[in-house]
């Protein structure tokens, strides 16, 4: 269990971040990944919400990794009742 949980990075929000979202600035590319153990620069930690909403800057693709819709986290009360499921393929 990660005792040091960050809140999101984004300007007022103080939600907890579930996310981290790196920019490859050499491929012009924003991953949006499980949350790192530890900040990284060109790293942005964000909230479930923001990641949801996070898109890349023009001309940038960015990569989702299906770690939110992957399966429920049970030890994580304030994501229960999910209903927007994304199947692989
Ligand atoms: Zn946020």
């Amino acid at each position: 269990m990660a005792m040091s949980q960050r809140p999101c990075s984004r300007i007022s929000c103080a939600d907890p971040a579930v996310a981290t979202l790196t920019y490859v600035y050499a491929d012009s590319m924003a991953v949006l990944g499980p949350l790192s153990d530890t900040p990284e620069p060109h790293c942005y930690d964000l909230c479930r919400r923001h990641a949801d909403r996070t898109s890349a800057p023009q001309g940038w693709q960015i990569i989702r990794h299906r770690v939110f819709s992957e399966r429920p986290t049970h030890n994580n009360p304030g994501f229960t009742g999910e209903s927007r499921v994304t199947r692989p393929g």
